[in-house]
Parts: structure tokens; C-alpha cells; sequence
């Protein structure tokens, strides 16, 4: 039975509640705006019930609390949580939103709803999904905080739902919001989204935890009155007016060290962590923490590694604080965070609260964060799955702080190389990169930065973004850029590659239709005409094929000859015959199943024998392969003798190891002669550089050892390059 009494007695104490902690709402005009949101929200839901049997506006309410008093914003954001699942699940629609409110409330909720109606889990779909939230931060970000303030309710009452939809939930809360939150400086909320999604993702281990927590609580709080009296005594007689908090860990971040660090709940705990907030003004703040850092190291010996000054460059999220790490008598080791109540309120509450601090004009750090994230989706060509990649990547690593030669500071994610820092700097000086100045030494592009680097780059009009270059960045944004131009540089080919394709057809009497094109893809088992006018156009196509068909009329009339797929072992033997000793590779290769073996990589031109496996066909060995002599003492019956045919058309993977004095533009010099001039393939190319020596591993396909021997003289012959030999893998 439902109590319709004590359900509206409920309601006016729910309302009274949210007035009293909406701090923001404060004059007559806007208290009545509010409590217009309420009275048509509690209209639109009022035959609806949650599924714990609740009236479904408690929700509503529940998250403009949140967005209130949890979260700190005001008016605006309060009547939009308070209508949020209106337009998607009531009669009202958008115009009436507008009608009885602003536009602003309309374009807020019209975010919110679309948000929401991305309701698949697939991982494609999640990668939309999140796009889409992010594609609505360039309307109001207010939009994405009161989503985060409505998952943040839900996973609150998750009980209520079904097993298989919890964990969809957490699972997407811990995928999504968390990180969301994270990057907004939501502190607090994001470390109740984690504890929450693991209560429902790994239930056991988040009892254990939290029964742990608790047995220990006492002897942690003892400890850390213990450590912070001569502390606050010293602080108190300098006259300076503090709060000393006891810094607990979340379970989710003790259930990460555990599982990744393969350490104990003890051992995660044996760090303790104390918070001191200076209650000072804001030109006072800064001289106040270094004091207070002074005053906790006269007690406490400091661990130097562990000094973190956020104070000077604050992090990407706007987060604000100094952290120290000192030893405690008793040979523990305790974190100490130092910073003001204006910093501690921006970590906790993160963006709302820097509205609030934020002096006019200046653009702060989370300004510079959301045109990063502009930038990344200006990009139209990027598919979700690689945008997700290339962003989660950005969200999850650790930052590093690069100077430019003018001593300003960037923020790029750990990991980074000189090539990304190019591309941060500008897409122009990165397309042009040619190599960097890392603390004034030369390196290559693909150094990896350390934090406190200085970078200078160095460019050149001749430069432009190569394949290679996607395996040296890690930033979406390098990475979006390179592929952008790529597809530029391979439309051109594809360009030019038709018009001349085109030609020499008509040179050799064939007509230029549809059919005969179809039929020549297929001959080279092309994906489109597109990629076959690129290797024309490279002139990495066998014409020969083309010349051998039969040809009447300008029509081919000779099929293209079909692949067969007969590729058993048996087969291969019976085919060979008992009389035919010899494995001939690269003629009819159609028939045999070999494979080369990649302990050696062997390519025509090498003496080579062929192994019988018991499951993977025939396996080709150079005769100097490390492993050869143990298979041919061993398994002397199952070695076939094998010789190379003179044909041509086959790459062979080869590697080479090119050693020389590292200076600028001799990777780039080095992979133009390869891809360029020579038109060798590349399949993977990694340079190492120490003291001025760098080392290069290069794996190429070739047609035989000439043709390596000949790329290896090029290679040789390269101003700066001081040896070139062949490696086997
Ligand atoms: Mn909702």
C-alpha cells in the first residue's frame, strides 16, 4: 500500500532540503525558477515509480542536490537536474522546456538527453557514446557534470537493479564516468564512482576491503594524532590558521595497488597520508605552504624523490597542492599534502569551484583542456574506436612538463616523444619536424621526453609525415594529424597513379572499362582500383601479369588464373613425388604449404632447406639458421632439400641493423632512401640513440639478397652512417 500522506509530507521536506543547501540560489527571482522546476518536474513523473517502489522524482531531486550541494553549481544547473529525464521520459518536450524557461535550460537538457539515449554497450557503441558526451562539451559542459551527478545517484541505488544491469552499469561507470570526473577535477566524485563500481563489479574483494579498513581504523587515527602534534603546535604558535586532516585511501585505489603492484592490503596501508589546509588569503597561499613544508621537514625527515609541487605548475585538471613524502619516528612513511582552502575546494570540487576563484580574463587550465579536446574532434576523419584509444590514452597516463625554448610549459602525457611535442606546439611544426634539441642535444624525433625537458624543434620545408611516424606518437592529436595526411599523400598517388595506369592501358590495347578493371583487381587481389593505381604508381606491380593475358578487342578474354586453396601437407608431398627431391619456393607456390620461418627470415639468394612440421606445412630455414643444426641432427628425415626459382615478384621480409653518428635528419634520410627512392617496403622501423650513437633496426621486404645487398650499399653510402649488417629478426 502507498502512503500518499506521507509521500507528500516526504516531498516538502525533500524540497525544503534542497533549498536550504542550494547556497547559490539566492535571489527571490531565481528561488522562484527553482521551485518552478520542482513543480513541473514533480508533475511530469507523477505516475512513475522507480524500481525500488520509490516515487521516480525523488531521483530528480536527489540529483539537483547533488549538483548543488555536492558539486557547488548553481540556478541553472539545479532546474536542469531537476528536469533532466523529462524530455525522455515524460510528455514534455524541448519547446515546452524553452517556452516555460530559457533556451539555456533547453540546450542543457537537449545534451542530457541525448546522452542518454545511447543505451547499447558494445564497445563500438561505448566509443560513440562517449564521443557523443564529449561532442557536448562544446555546448555547455554543465551538460556532462549533471550526467556525472545523475550516474553518480544511480550507482548510489544500483540495488535495486538486476544483476546483469549492475554490472553493465558499474562496468560503464568505471569505463566512462570516472575517468570524466577525473579529468574534470572532480575529486570526491570520482573516487565514489570507483568504490561504487567495484562494490558491483568484484563484491568480495570490496567487503574485504572495506572490513579491513575498518578493523584498522582506530590504530591509523591514533598514529596520525601522534605524527601531526608537534606539527600543529608550531603552526599555531606562527599565528597561522589551519585544518589538519587524516587522508584516507579509497577502496578502489587500494584494490588497484593491490592487484597491480601485487602488494598487500598491509603493505598498501602502511603509507599514511595527512592533508594540512591553510585557511590564508590568495597572495598569502603560496609563501604559506612553502612555510608549512619547512615547519613538517624540521620534524620529519623528507624522502626527495617524493616532492610534488603543484603549487608552481599546477596539473592539467587545475589541480593545486604541494606533496611531500617524510619519514615518522617509528620508520613509517607519511604523505603530506599542503595547500590552501581555495586549492583543497578546487581539488575536491574541481570545475565548479574554479568558476567561483576564476578572476576574469585569464584562461585556466581547464579552458586549456577543453580546446584540447576540440581540437581532437575537429578531426572528422578519425574513427570512434581509434578516437577512444587515442583519448583514453590521453585521460589515463600520467602528464610530463616540456619547456619551450622560451621557457613556457606544455603538458603532454607521459610517454610522449619529441614528434608529439612538435604536433603540440603546432600541426605545422610537427608535419615539418625534422629532428629536436632535447636539453641542446640532437636527437631523433622518436626520443622520448622526460619531464622538465627542454625541446626546441628543428624543421624543414622538404618534411613530411611518413608511416614510420605513427609508431613515435602517442598523443591523439600527432596521431590524427599523421593519419590526416597520410590519406592526403596517398590520394595524391592514387591521383596520379590512374591517370597513368590509364595510359599504359590503352598503350597495350586494352580499353579502359569497368570489366577489365574488375578483372586486373582481381589478378592482384586488390581491394579497389584505388590501392591498385598506388602500387602502379609505385611501380610495385608485376605488369608481366597484365601482358600474359589473352586479349581481343581491347577485352581480356583469358581468366585471371585462380588461387587454389589446396594447402594440405599430404597434398605437398604427394605432388612432390617420391623421385622429385627438391622443394623449388616461389614457383607455383600455389601448391606447396610453406611458410618462411621467422627465426631467420630467409629470402631468395640464401641457401635455404625446408623442415616438414607435424601441423604447419613446410617451414624454410637458412642452412645458417641458429636453430639449423639442431633440427638436422635431430629430424634428419623430415628435412627437404629447397632451392629459390628466379622469379621476382615475391617480398621477403629481411632484417637490417644500421648503426652511425646520430645528427639531424638521418632517420628521416634514412627511411626517404628505403620508401622513397629505393621503393622498398618497411614493415617496422625502431631507432635507439645514446650519446650521440644511434642504432637502427629496420625490417624490409625484399626480393632476394641482391636486392638487399644493393639496399644495404645505399644504406651504407648515407653521410653519417657507419656500418650496416643483416640480422635475422
Ligand atoms: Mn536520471
Amino acid at each position: 500500500m502507498i502512503d500518499e500522506e506521507a509521500e507528500k509530507k516526504e516531498l516538502a521536506r525533500r524540497y525544503r532540503n534542497l533549498l536550504k543547501v542550494s547556497t547559490k540560489v539566492k535571489s527571490k527571482a531565481d528561488k522562484a525558477k527553482v521551485r518552478k522546476a520542482f513543480d513541473v518536474a514533480v508533475d511530469a513523473h507523477k505516475h512513475m515509480r522507480r524500481k525500488s517502489g520509490e516515487p521516480y522524482i525523488y531521483h530528480p531531486i536527489e540529483v539537483a542536490r547533488i549538483v548543488a550541494e555536492e558539486i557547488g553549481l548553481g540556478t541553472t544547473s539545479i532546474i536542469c537536474a531537476l528536469l533532466h529525464d523529462t524530455v525522455e521520459d515524460t510528455d514534455l518536450n524541448l519547446d515546452d522546456i524553452e517556452r516555460m524557461f530559457s533556451h539555456k535550460e533547453r540546450i542543457i537538457i537537449d545534451g542530457l538527453t541525448k546522452i542518454s539515449e545511447v543505451v547499447d554497450y558494445t564497445a563500438s557503441m561505448q566509443a560513440e557514446n562517449f564521443r557523443k558526451i564529449l561532442l557536448t562539451l562544446s555546448d555547455d559542459v554543465r551538460v556532462i557534470i549533471i550526467k556525472l551527478a545523475d550516474r553518480l545517484h544511480n550507482m548510489r541505488t544500483l540495488n535495486a537493479m538486476s544483476r546483469d544491469k549492475q554490472l553493465k552499469i558499474a562496468s560503464e561507470t568505471l569505463f566512462l564516468y570516472a575517468p570524466l570526473a577525473h579529468r574534470l577535477g572532480l575529486y570526491a566524485l570520482k573516487t565514489e564512482l570507483e568504490d561504487l563500481s567495484l562494490k558491483y563489479t568484484e563484491p568480495q574483494i570490496y567487503d574485504e576491503i572495506t572490513a579491513k579498513l575498518k578493523k584498522t581504523q582506530a590504530v591509523r587515527t591514533r598514529f596520525v594524532n601522534q605524527f601531526s602534534i608537534p606539527i600543529k603546535q608550531e603552526l599555531e604558535r606562527q599565528g597561522l590558521k589551519f585544518e589538519v586532516k587524516a587522508r584516507t585511501k579509497s577502496i578502489y585505489s587500494i584494490y588497484n595497488k593491490i592487484k597491480n603492484k601485487n602488494v598487500t592490503f598491509e603493505e598498501v596501508y602502511d603509507v599514511f597520508a595527512i592533508r594540512i589546509i591553510l585557511d590564508t588569503k590568495p597572495e598569502r597561499e603560496k609563501t604559506e605552504c612553502w612555510n608549512t613544508y619547512s615547519i613538517v621537514t624540521d620534524f620529519y625527515q623528507p624522502n626527495p624523490d617524493r616532492l610534488r609541487d603543484w603549487l608552481s605548475t599546477p596539473r592539467a585538471n587545475g589541480y593545486e597542492s604541494l606533496h611531500t613524502t617524510v619519514m615518522s619516528p617509528g620508520g613509517k612513511w607519511v604523505e603530506v599534502q599542503i595547500r590552501s582552502k581555495r586549492m583543497d575546494d578546487i581539488a575536491e570540487k574541481g570545475y565548479a569551484a574554479h568558476w567561483k576563484y576564476k578572476e576574469g580574463g585569464e584562461e585556466s587550465h581547464f579552458d586549456a583542456w577543453i580546446n584540447k579536446i576540440r581540437d581532437l574532434l575537429e578531426n572528422p576523419d578519425s574513427d570512434a574506436i581509434d578516437f577512444i584509444d587515442d583519448f583514453k590514452l590521453n585521460l589515463f597516463s600520467e602528464e610530463i612538463f616540456i619547456f619551450t625554448p622560451k621557457g613556457e610549459i606544455r603538458n603532454l602525457p607521459k610517454g610522449s616523444s619529441a614528434l608529439d611535442f612538435a604536433f603540440e606546439i603546432h600541426s605545422e611544426v610537427g608535419s615539418h619536424c625534422m629532428g629536436a634539441k632535447v636539453n641542446h642535444k640532437l636527437v631523433p624525433l622518436s626520443t622520448e621526453l622526460k619531464s622538465g625537458d627542454q625541446v626546441e624543434i628543428i624543421t624543414s620545408k622538404k618534411q613530411k609525415p611518413n608511416e614510420s611516424w605513427l609508431d613515435y606518437v602517442i598523443t591523439g592529436k600527432a596521431k590524427s594529424k599523421i593519419k590526416a595526411a597520410l590519406r592526403e599523400d596517398k590520394k595524391l598517388l592514387a591521383e596520379e597513379g590512374q591517370i597513368k595506369f590509364e595510359k599504359w592501358l590503352k598503350k597495350i590495347g586494352l580499353k579502359n572499362t569497368e570489366e577489365n578493371l574488375k578483372h586486373i583487381q582481381a589478378l592482384y587481389r586488390e581491394a579497389s582500383p584505388h590501392e591498385l593505381y598506388i602500387k602502379f604508381e609505385l611501380e610495385r606491380l608485376n605488369l608481366d601479369r597484365i601482358k600474359n593475358l589473352k586479349i581481343e578487342g581491347g577485352k581480356i578474354i583469358g581468366k585471371a588464373k585462380e588461387k587454389k586453396a589446396n594447402n594440405k601437407l599430404e597434398e605437398t608431398l604427394k605432388k612432390r613425388g617420391k623421385s622429385e627431391e627438391m622443394l623449388v619456393i616461389g614457383e607455383k607456390m600455389d601448391h606447396f604449404d610453406y611458410k618462411i620461418s621467422p627465426c631467420c627470415n630467409p629470402i631468395p639468394g640464401d641457401e635455404v632447406f625446408g623442415f616438414i612440421t607435424i601441423s604447419d606445412g613446410i617451414k624454410i630455414h637458412k642452412i645458417n639458421c641458429p636453430n639449423a643444426v639442431d633440427l638436422m641432427s635431430h629430424y634428419a628425415y623430415r628435412i627437404v632439400k629447397a632451392r629459390w626459382t628466379s622469379q621476382h615478384e615475391i617480398a621477403f621480409l629481411a632484417g637490417i641493423k644500421v648503426t652511425g653518428i646520430d645528427e639531424v635528419g638521418l632517420v628521416n634520410k634514412i627511411t626517404m632512401l628505403i620508401s622513397g627512392e629505393l621503393n622498398v617496403n618497411m614493415r617496422s622501423i625502431s631507432f635507439d640513440s645514446d650519446d650521440g650513437i644511434f642504432e637502427g633496426k629496420i625490417m624490409v621486404y625484399v626480393h632476394d639478397t641482391k636486392h638487399l645487398t644493393k639496399l644495404m650499399a645505399k644504406l651504407k653510402s648515407v653521410e653519417g652512417v657507419i656500418n650496416v649488417i643483416r640480422i635475422d629478426g
